[in-house]
């Protein structure tokens, strides 16, 4: 990226944060199954983070000291220097970096080694990723240390601090792999959780799709109602400060397993499948949610989106259903809904469903229960 439009990007991001919503793929290299795809999305449409010009992300490929000291430097909206005074031998004033390694070093995030060398092109390891981060913030060494990183280790307090905030997680075996180069996809999914740090992230998913329709009946079809949904609530949820992760933005299919891939692999918080009711006899009407038999915290979620739902679209209450028989229900890890609002096949609930102010309440109804369930579930 040319510096001109970095330093554009920067002045923007000092202003303001672009209210953009993360769910469109911007990278062909990066699908909404990566499990950085939210990180990475979210970085990216506030200019911290940015492709190649081919348009790849390229999440697996290492970062560079010098691009560490950018993105730093970058995410915490610092000015940048305009005067170069030559702190690191190998840093000269025709490199790429110097005004953000230099910024770095004088606000004290980087320090470089001994002999007054930056290794500015050395890639990043995971440690010195870590204490890049963490060197301004209030350190915390309670609790228990990764396998393979001791109190003796000269970045221990930074990675402890770093755990502690819930910035980084390690791996399932307990390890946190200090000397391992820091990839694009990790850089960016710790970044993100340390500028967003309570963020709440929730799955919304549009059923059916593409050459699915789902049901259809009085001139509706349920993929699409249910995507007019999906997107008002996201919008909803979005002003409310949530994040936003979709499984589709637009008229495609998607298996089931896809669908819970997107939310498991990106850990969202909940996961709301956003459907519309059909039965052989038409006068069925009403709302209903629909929760997983064996989950109590998706029961709990279940129950305050059918209390809002109904208090948002005044429909006939059919009550909250437990079952264990719907793949996204059974295979999501966190608490997961099935949101069915209103039958297509009654032609009461079909003429309300044609109207967008319909539509626009149900998103609302949607949104109040979540917002409840957040705040009685902590
Ligand atoms: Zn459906």
């Amino acid at each position: 990226m040319r510096k001109s439009l970095l330093l554009l990007l920067i002045a923007l991001l000092i202003i303001f944060l672009p209210k953009t919503s993360a769910f469109a793929q911007k990278f062909p290299d990066v699908p909404p199954t990566h499990w950085a795809f939210y990180s990475i999305e979210s970085l990216a449409s506030k200019g911290i983070i940015a492709g190649y010009p081919d348009g790849l992300f390229r999440p697996e490929a290492h970062i560079s000291r010098s691009q560490i000291a950018k993105l730093v430097v970058s995410s915490k909206a610092l000015s940048l220097n305009t005067t170069f005074k030559g702190y690191f031998t190998d840093v000269p004033q025709d490199h790429w970096a110097w005004q953000y390694i230099e910024t770095a070093y004088e606000q004290g995030l980087i320090k470089g080694f001994p002999d007054k060398t930056f290794k500015p092109e050395d890639p990043a390891t995971r440690a010195q990723l870590v204490t890049i981060l963490m060197r301004d913030h209030l350190l915390d060494t309670s609790g228990t240390p990764f396998t393979d990183v001791s109190p003796d280790h000269w970045a221990y307090p930074y990675i402890m601090t770093a755990k502690n905030a819930g910035i980084v997680e390690g791996f399932p075996d307990g390890t946190f792999k200090p000397e391992r180069f820091v990839t694009r996809a990790e850089a960016a999914s710790i970044l993100y959780r340390m500028l967003c740090p309570s963020n709440k992230l929730i799955a919304i998913d549009p059923g059916h799709g593409g050459s699915d329709s789902g049901a259809c009946a009085n001139g509706l079809k349920e993929k699409d109602v249910n995507l007019d949904v999906a997107l008002a609530l996201r919008n909803l949820l979005e002003s409310q400060g949530y994040g936003v992760i979709m499984t589709r933005t637009t008229d495609i299919y998607l298996s089931l397993r896809q669908r819970c891939d997107i939310a498991n692999n990106n850990k969202a918080d909940i996961f709301v499948s956003v459907h519309h009711n059909a039965a052989t006899v038409s006068t069925a009407r009403g709302t209903e949610v629909l929760y997983y038999t064996y989950s109590s915290k998706g029961k709990k979620l279940a129950e305050c989106i059918q209390v809002e739902l109904i208090k948002a679209i005044g429909t006939r209450d059919r009550g909250i259903k437990p079952r264990d028989d719907l793949y996204v229900l059974k295979h999501t890890v966190m608490p997961a809904v099935i949101t069915e609002a209103a039958f297509l096949s009654n032609p009461e609930d079909a003429e309300l469903l044609k109207q967008d102010s319909f539509r626009q309440k149900i998103a609302q109804g949607i949104c109040n229960g979540i917002i409840k369930y957040f705040s009685v579930s902590e």
